[in-house]
């Protein structure tokens, strides 16, 4: 009876049962926004453009009561039922192929989730601008006099346009060649007068160096050798694993990510090799270059159309080593074989603005999905490298000693509290006495300082007033020539006046020494010595580091002054002393990595020394010569170091033993700022009651309590492990309406406590 009914239903009704079921059926797109919202958001496909839309292209969607036209991520395409309340539709499609691989999709997520981060803000930073609006930049149409007869009679401009269009050009080029402008260009080109041939990708020429030296060694040092072997063996099985070289400065690092890399591309595959930063280390660059010849250098000074070229010739695979820093892991290589890290402690790794990713893990996560190894070379590796190294998870290849038997140089320490240490100025007589000694062996010097500037403080002696920024809590580091102050928070430059502003007594007192003064003390000292200093004052324009370097390396130069720019991975043979003018500078700093940093970057500059034949020394003044970092980076002994600070930090649960999640409120009124940490730390309270290893910390002044003008205070939230503690940190600060006059930000695992 049933039965009949229904076919009858079937019979007579106008839409069938399954054509009802259908209709609520759909092809649904979830896209996600670069800003402004922050979940996911499903819209419907509509059938015309259902071929187009696809995960990893950009979609046009509307947004809101107004339905203003949005771009977004589309990130997810399924068949399936609609909801109840209709889905508004995708109005188009931006891209014609996706910009994403679906792996990358799966790593920006991950990325969003690991670092607190708003997967639209992941998704645009993995992104080179260039790439993003390449409708705009990849191609120029190329123009050519159509032979056409105008209408009318042509413009003066437009006739020198028509003139010049003899050749195939960009439109750019001829205006440029003309004088004339964009406009009358792309008038012709709809009067039909201009027609389009071709079209050209600005593919960057590569910027060659002269001097490069194509270096490959016959045979490799056994300490190579077998971290070689180690990299072998895991791209031979097809397994992912991490490798770390902890090698002494000159052990041979480099070499070995060279014949990695070799490898690599013998089996066809591409290699990403990241370092610290790209015009510090030319070095590096030029043997890569020398080694292969064809290398995507991904440098900070390439144009988004530029950066684009490179990203185009890395998908395609006509380029297989790719150099560059941090953001180049996410270079599209499709045939992924090698990752090396350089330098992997460098905190430049991290990223200071959002998402706050590190290189590092991102790097761990494409090697582990991609089944390639991971390798991180460092005279001084990271506390969190070193723990993963001892548990175990990781592999670590030491390689004690220099390639060729070279000996590491002797440190002696002079201690700054002792009377007569500081009689010439920063240099005491025994640093004096080693630069005297390596200038009179025919041997270059460099001298470390942190801290850049003529003096690091300007003071009142009567009544003890200090010259401060106005808009930050930082005191003003003195600059000559002209005796300005400049802050060093957000580089407002004043006049210094000659009188204390305070109590009007004349003459205020310069203190601490910086880079600029060391330098003038360092020409009167060693007037027959050529001198250049290398700080970012001195380093402003593009190519500066380059000529100071080779001016360096060309003997050109005596003595090189500077502040951690010199430190990095430089070779030069005939430096014969290093010395540390300050090694305590960033040692006492309100920060959980002060001395793991200070023992790394004495231990870098350190190995800078004694490369060549003729050996060589190092000097470091230090007003606490028995602090562990300061003793470890004087015996290179850096993993005495490790040793002893790895216990401190478990103890207090500090990375590598746990996670550390920094929450900085910022606004222009002080009270705002305290108010909003605290209202934070009472959500992380409440939500972390009855979790005894979670620990709550502040509110309170951040280091730097005010900068441009804003206040500044900050918490932290400790736990064991990472996940629990984000998804805690989730939890409290769901749904939170952050007031106006406040802005704050969520930094995970921060390598800056400032
Ligand atoms: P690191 O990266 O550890 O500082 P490098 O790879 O730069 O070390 O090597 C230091 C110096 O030794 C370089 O000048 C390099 O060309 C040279 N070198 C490296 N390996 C060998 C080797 N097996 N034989 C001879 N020289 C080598
Ligand atoms: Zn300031």
């Amino acid at each position: 009876m049933s039965q009949q009914h229904t076919s009858q239903r079937e019979l007579f009704e106008s839409r069938p049962q399954w054509a009802e079921d259908d209709a609520r059926q759909g092809l649904i797109a979830t896209v996600v926004l670069s800003e402004g919202v922050e979940k996911p958001l499903d819209y419907l496909v509509p059938e015309a453009i259902a071929s187009s839309v696809e995960p990893g292209r950009r979609v046009r969607v509307p947004l809101g009561r107004g339905n203003r036209e949005r771009l977004a991520y589309c990130v997810a395409v399924r068949h399936g039922e609609l909801p109840q309340s209709p889905l508004k539709s995708v109005m188009g499609v931006e891209d014609d192929k996706p910009l994403l691989s679906a792996r990358m999709l799966e790593l920006t997520k991950w990325m969003a989730d690991r670092w607190m981060a708003r997967w639209g803000e992941v998704l645009e930073a993995v992104l080179p601008a260039g790439v993003r609006l390449r409708t705009r930049v990849r191609v120029s149409p190329l123009l050519v006099a159509s032979g056409a007869e105008p209408a009318r009679k042509p413009t003066p401009a437009q006739a020198k346009v028509l003139a010049a269009a003899v050749e195939p050009a960009t439109a750019e080029d001829l205006a440029k060649a003309t004088g004339a402008s964009r406009a009358v260009v792309q008038r012709l080109v709809k009067l039909g007068l201009l027609a389009e041939v071709g079209s050209v990708e600005r593919v960057p020429a590569r910027p060659e160096r002269p001097g490069i030296v194509h270096d490959r060694p016959e045979e490799l040092s056994a300490a190579q050798a077998e971290a070689l072997g180690a990299i072998r063996g895991a791209m031979a099985s097809r397994r992912h694993e991490t490798i770390v070289l902890f090698g002494v400065t000159g052990s041979g690092k480099t070499e070995v990510y060279l014949q990695a890399v070799e490898e690599t591309v013998s089996y066809g595959r591409q290699a990403i090799v990241l370092v610290p930063e790209i015009s510090l280390t030319p070095q590096t660059c030029d043997r890569f270059r020398a080694r292969f010849g064809t290398v995507a250098v991904l440098h900070s000074h390439l144009t988004p159309a530029e950066r684009h070229a490179q990203w185009r010739e890395i998908a395609s695979g006509r380029v297989n080593v790719v150099v560059g820093a941090r953001s180049a892991i996410f270079a599209p290589a499709p045939r992924l074989g090698l990752i090396v890290i350089d330098e992997e402690h460098e905190s430049s790794f991290k990223q200071a603005t959002a998402p706050r990713y590190h290189a590092r893990d991102v790097a761990e996560w494409i090697a582990r999905a991609e089944g390639v190894p991971l390798v991180l070379g460092s005279a001084t590796p990271s506390l969190e490298t070193f723990a993963r190294c001892l548990s175990g998870e990781w592999r670590m290849c030491r390689m004690a000693e220099r390639v060729g038997g070279g000996q590491l140089p002797p440190v002696i320490t002079v201690d700054l509290r002792e009377r007569g240490s500081r009689s010439r100025g920063a240099i005491s007589p025994r640093l004096a006495a080693g630069i005297r000694w390596a200038l009179d062996s025919g041997g270059q010097v460099m001298l470390l300082l942190n801290r850049r500037g003529f003096a690091t403080h300007v003071q009142c002696q009567a009544c003890g007033h200090t010259a401060r920024c106005d808009q930050c809590d930082l005191a003003l580091t003195l600059h000559q020539p002209g005796n300005r102050g400049i802050c060093h928070g957000c580089g407002l430059v004043t006049r210094l006046p000659a009188d204390c502003p305070d109590c009007h007594a004349p003459g205020l007192v310069h203190s601490g020494t910086g880079t600029q003064r060391l330098e003038e003390q360092v020409r009167a000292a060693f007037p027959d010595a050529a001198v250049a200093r290398m700080d970012t004052d001195t380093m402003r324009t593009r190519g500066s580091h380059e000529r100071t370097l080779d001016a360096f390396r060309h003997r050109q130069l005596d003595i090189l002054v500077g502040t951690q720019m010199i430190a990095k991975g430089l070779d030069f043979p005939s430096v014969m002393l290093v010395g540390v003018v300050n090694a305590d500078a960033a040692l006492h700093l309100a920060d959980f990595r002060a001395a793991e940093r200070t023992c790394q970057l004495v231990t870098q500059v350190a190995g800078r020394s004694g490369r060549g034949p003729l050996g060589g020394r190092v000097v470091v003044q230090t007003s606490t010569p028995d602090h562990p970092a300061i003793r470890a980076a004087a015996n290179h002994d850096y993993e005495a170091f490790v040793r002893s600070e790895l216990p401190a930090r478990e103890a207090l649960l500090y990375p590598p033993y746990g996670s550390v999640v920094r929450i900085v409120v910022r606004s222009l009124h002080e009270r705002a700022a305290a108010d909003w940490a605290g209202h934070v730390v009472e959500r992380l309270r409440q939500a972390s009651e009855g979790m005894p290893l979670i620990r709550v910390l502040g509110p309170a002044p951040a280091p730097i309590a005010r900068l441009r003008d804003r206040f500044r205070w900050h918490l932290q939230v400790h736990g064991p492990d990472g996940a629990a503690l984000r998804e805690l940190v989730g939890r409290a600060t769901a749904g939170l309406r952050t007031p106006d006059e406040v802005a704050w930000i969520i930094d995970v695992d921060p390598v800056d406590m400032m």
